[in-house]
């Protein structure tokens, strides 16, 4: 197909680093002879919250052939309509960029970073066309300016200083995020998949070591679901700032976000740290989605529009498997030792069991209601919503251990996977919200029930059976109380905090801001409420710094007066002086041989 064969043809230029703007600019070969419609997602794929992104659109104007302007009319919030023409036209318009984020398009001096579901208009009723990607060099606007996308390359025009790339269709030319201007890049291998890792924003890591685990661990990915993996090159597009967190996944690439000095130095020691581990989770995480959400879909996924909200209880599935499998999979590749694995299982466990909205949403409820609930979290979140992530990792643990129990360790989650890549990733066919359910019975023949209730993990707020089932593997739960606010459990601990509080809190000059209050706690109990400033316990000042530790040297069960400021008043109200929950979880291995049936 040459150039002039594509029916459709965007052209991509960053036109401003202080305005933060792209120019974008449209061709329709053939546009529909009643008047074309264009439009821009909602939402981006993978991140199931409205963002109306055509919020960032500037201006748009259409032109026909003979570049006469041709009169458009806005239809609905992303929606625009030309006159109708038989011709060909052409469609200007400018985007502001400047969201700092895995979802966004951003602009400033070191790079430029867009989602195509940020930029491209939808020709509608031509979006099976195969388009061209034409986007022009800002070399006078980055040192060492280069680009890295996994959207197929055309060629280098040089007579215009453009890069060529083509896309069989709309929803393979927004599924390759493109990053461009001075970045840092590094190629390996992960079996036969040509590799990048890019890391843009500047930093001082190793990212040979990085590379070099990336490929361990990736391996684990190939192993898992079958030799040929669905991709030939997979990039990893990182934007690292100061404190960032995040990952977005597409179908052979991922954009993640994180802090750059999280990341490991040059001679750091073999054991990776936590936040190095966090972020070989992360990748994990994204790379595993390459097939189990990028391939393997949800049917409502498939039949929705990227116009509005698209419900699906199957989230549970596709981010639940997906968080277990990301930390397993650092597991399996040895790059950290067992024990560092059961204490990020622990620490799960610890942020459902402080999590009391685990009693009142299920996580199918929470999965359907992404969009307007997990999405849209405030103080109340702790209370009143579950993560389908993490109750869903966990279901994940029960399900890989009731499977291996089940069918006397014939069988594992491993075993799923593999069908559902099989029966469903390799044939394109859509799954069901009865997926688990048909594979257990049909194709596994096992009845799990007897050691795991699915229905009931997905269909009510019942604990989950986790304890009794990590035992059967030589795996002890254990208890006890945090022993301060930024304990996320995972350890044993020598010193922790004897009397409850119950609410989170941010530093102040004077006193300390109540962020979230638990329900059942004291705070909570007392009737302390989020926004109130805490300035005495017992009459004596506190400070972020003292306060838990005041709280812990008063006497068990004895009320003692809190003052607070609430939007100025002055007001007193007594705390009961309760004893900490236990709340914490960390492991503990009772019979190792038990544990490799596990974790081999
Ligand atoms: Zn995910």
């Amino acid at each position: 197909m040459t150039k002039h064969d594509f029916p459709i043809q965007y052209e991509v230029s960053l036109s401003s680093i202080a305005g933060h703007l792209f120019d974008v600019s449209l061709y329709i070969h053939s546009p529909n002879i009643a008047g074309q419609r264009l439009s821009l997602p909602a939402w981006i794929p993978g991140s199931y919250m409205i963002r109306d992104f055509a919020k960032h659109l500037i201006s748009l104007t259409a032109l026909d052939s003979q570049g006469n302007s041709l009169q458009v009319s806005k239809l609905d919030k992303q929606t625009w309509q030309v006159t109708p023409t038989k011709n060909p036209i052409t469609i200007k318009y400018q985007l502001y960029a400047f969201d700092l984020s895995v979802r966004g398009a951003y602009i400033n001096d070191q790079y430029g970073f867009f989602n195509g579901s940020n930029i491209f208009l939808e020709v509608q009723g031509q979006s099976n066309s195969p388009c061209l990607l034409r986007i022009n060099k800002a070399e006078n606007l980055f040192c060492n300016y280069h680009v890295s996308t996994t959207m197929s390359y055309l060629s280098n025009q040089t007579e215009l200083n453009a890069d060529l790339y083509e896309a069989q269709n709309y929803a393979e030319l927004i599924d390759h995020p493109v990053l461009m201007g001075g970045f840092d890049s590094l190629s390996f291998k992960i079996a036969d998949i040509d590799c990048e890792l890019v890391f843009a924003g500047g930093h001082q890591s190793d990212m040979q070591r990085i590379a070099d685990d990336l490929s361990l661990l990736c391996q684990q990915h190939i192993e898992l679901f079958g030799s040929s993996a669905p991709i030939k090159r997979y990039v990893f597009i990182t934007l690292l700032t100061d404190a960032a967190f995040g990952g977005l996944e597409h179908r052979a690439s991922t954009a993640l976000m994180y802090a750059r000095n999280d990341l490991p130095g040059f001679d750091e020691p073999t054991i990776p740290s936590d936040t190095y581990r966090n972020f070989l989770s992360l990748c994990s995480h994204e790379f595993f989605h390459t097939w189990h959400v990028k391939r393997i879909r949800p049917i409502e996924l498939v039949e929705g529009t990227l116009a509005d909200e698209t419900y699906t209880e199957q989230l549970w599935i596709y981010e639940g498997f997906t968080s277990y499998y990301d930390d397993l999979l650092v597991q399996r590749s040895n790059i950290i030792p067992v024990e560092n694995y059961l204490s990020v299982v622990a620490q799960n466990l610890t942020r459902l069991q402080r999590n009391i909205g685990r009693t009142k949403q299920t996580i199918t409820a929470s999965s359907f209601d992404a969009w307007t609930k997990f999405y849209k979290q405030d103080e109340s979140a702790i209370n009143n919503i579950v993560s389908y992530y993490n109750k869903g990792a966990i279901v994940a643990l029960c399900l890989d251990l009731a499977i291996r129990l089940a069918s006397k360790q014939h069988y594992s989650l491993d075993s799923v996977m593999q069908i559902l890549w099989r029966d469903f990733g390799k044939t394109a066919k859509a799954t069901p919200k009865t997926v688990i359910h048909d594979i257990l019975q049909q194709d596994l023949q096992l009845n799990i029930e007897y050691y795991f209730d699915l229905d009931k993990a997905l269909y009510s707020t019942e604990e989950l059976p986790v304890a009794r089932l990590l035992k059967e593997f030589g795996v002890l739960v254990n208890y006890r109380a945090k022993t301060d606010l930024n304990d996320k459990g995972g350890n044993t601990a020598t010193k922790v905090t004897k009397h409850d509080f119950g609410a989170q809190f941010k530093a102040l000059n004077i006193g300390i801001e109540i962020t979230q209050v638990a329900e059942q706690s004291s705070a909570y109990a007392a009737g302390i409420l989020v926004g109130d400033i805490v300035v005495a316990i017992d009459n004596w000042q506190v400070n972020a710094t003292n306060v838990l530790n005041m709280i812990d040297r008063l006497k068990t069960n004895t009320p003692v007066r809190v003052s607070l400021f609430r939007d100025k008043r002055l007001l007193q109200v007594m705390l009961d002086v309760r004893p900490a929950p236990l709340d914490t979880v960390y492991l503990s291995i009772e019979n190792s041989e038990k544990m490799q049936l596990w974790l081999q």
